[in-house]
């Protein structure tokens, strides 16, 4: 399988290319040039458990790893889970709750990254090379993203984050590793500080090639990929076509499950669910795709105006027309505002957007009605669920994130004293290594410099 950038100018290229490569050269984002139909073999896959699932799937769009390699590369992955299952599906009323955050850090990116680390290790050992990887979090991918890679010996990985503007756990969940791999940057300065600096860092050609700078944000392919795997996975396990409702930031959970739709699995509809940032549910209701501030919710993984992976949707709303693509793309770049002819005509999705009041209401009411605590993401796709019910369609809700790591807005909601898991209370007992940083450049630099072990 090769894989293109939906911006049209750039050679397609292999799939662990494409892992190393992230964002396409020429500013698009990489896809399949074809996406496989699975019908046939969907009555084979009923009887797989998630692993074996992952195996067959994912096969299906890499052919320059041999195939024993990256079973095991997939094992080893979801070893890491606290449940075999790997995710886990959970009756809560009339929705069905798909849990994703039994891995290390508690939120479905582990999923994508636990497999995105191994793959790195795996393709730099074959290559000789040496990979520093940078990025920049509000909370949630950085610790996923160190999780991921932590003690492997091709790997540096500078994660930037926002001095006291994580939450106590979120920063103990990146600070506690001891492995010399691992850097993490208080930056004395806001979350957009820190994007601007990572943007700056992948700007400077030179800098980037001489340290061999990589990525791991959501427009990776490999991160997509992989959660392809639990959409087919959960609509295998009902006998009718499911709806799906999906807590939506970035669009790159919710563009898997459009995947896995299209490669034929039994995908009635895909809701997708953001919270008062609601550019997207906007665009699909009017077709008007616009930018507006940042309002800062009890949802923080979704507070995101540009949502970086719509553009891979966008692609094929356009019939993949890479030119048309890069004239909206522009346009929206250029003025904060590009729309369509009218509403999309889109038979797959739905789109809603949930207020606080409205998802905080809804963690009370689930735990008073079902005794379950669900953390505000999920809730936000649980207030959809509700809106968009469907007689006879079974739905699925998505479950991103444990409740133990938003426990203030998940106490106050449900009058609970405390929410817990074991795995983050043992953070609080360790020790703690991090390095304050100013918001300049050329400290950022000297620093990534003085500390990657190799290049
Ligand atoms: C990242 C994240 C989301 C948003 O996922 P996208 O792929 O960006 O749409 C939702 N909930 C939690 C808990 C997350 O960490």
């Amino acid at each position: 399988m090769q894989y293109i950038s939906t911006r049209g100018n750039t050679p397609a290229m292999s799939f662990k290319d494409a892992v190393i490569t992230g964002l396409a050269p020429d500013g698009g984002l990489l896809l399949p040039e074809h996406i496989p139909d699975v019908r046939e073999r969907l009555d084979d896959w009923r009887s797989l458990d998630f692993v074996g699932l992952a195996k067959e799937l994912i096969g299906l769009f890499v052919d320059d790893i041999p195939r024993t390699d990256l079973q095991r590369l997939i094992e080893k992955a979801y070893l890491t889970f606290d449940t075999p299952e790997v995710v886990r599906m959970v009756e809560v009323g009339d929705v069905h709750v798909l849990e994703l955050f039994h891995g290390p850090t508690l939120a479905f990116k582990d999923v994508a990254l636990q497999l995105l680390g191994r793959l790195f290790d795996y393709i730099l050992d074959k290559s000789g090379e040496h990979l520093n990887i940078v990025g920049a979090t509000s909370g949630d991918t950085g610790s996923a993203a160190i999780a991921g890679v932590h003690g492997q010996p091709h790997i540096d990985i500078f994660v930037m984050y926002p001095n006291g503007r994580v939450s106590d756990l979120q920063e103990l969940q990146m600070t506690t590793y001891e492995d010399e791999n691992v850097h993490c940057l208080a930056v004395e300065g806001s979350f957009d500080d820190c994007q601007g600096l990572l943007k700056e860092l992948f700007n400077d050609l030179e800098f980037k090639q001489r340290l061999h700078l990589g990525a791991v944000n959501s427009v990776n392919w490999a991160r997509v990929l992989a959660q392809i795997v639990y959409y087919g996975y959960a609509s295998l396990r009902f006998s009718s076509d499911v709806r799906f409702c999906v807590p939506t930031g970035n669009f790159g959970n919710v563009f898997a499950g459009y995947l896995a739709r299209r490669m034929g699995f039994p995908i009635e509809k895909l809701i997708v669910a953001t919270n008062e940032n609601d550019i997207l549910a906007q665009f699909f209701h009017t077709g008007v795709y616009q930018r507006g501030e940042v309002r800062f919710t009890s949802t923080p993984a979704m507070d995101i105006q540009v949502a970086s992976n719509f553009e891979r949707y966008l692609y094929y709303y356009l019939g993949e027309d890479a030119e048309r693509l890069d004239t909206f793309m522009d346009r929206f770049a250029s003025t904060g505002s590009a729309q369509l002819d009218g509403p999309p005509q889109e038979e797959a999705i739905l789109a809603t957007s949930v207020a606080t009041q409205d998802l905080m209401g809804t963690i009370g009411e689930v735990f008073r009605n079902s005794n379950y605590v669900a953390d505000p993401h999920t809730a936000v796709g649980l207030v959809s669920a509700a809106r968009f019910a469907s007689r006879g369609t079974p739905v699925v809700c998505v479950a991103t994130a444990h409740p133990a790591k938003f426990p203030e807005s998940v106490c106050e909601a449900t009058q609970k004293d405390t929410v817990r898991h074991p795995a983050l209370e043992a953070l609080v007992r360790k020790p703690t290594r991090r390095t304050v940083i100013r918001p300049n450049l050329d400290g950022v630099k000297a620093f990534i410099e003085m500390h990657a072990r190799q290049r």
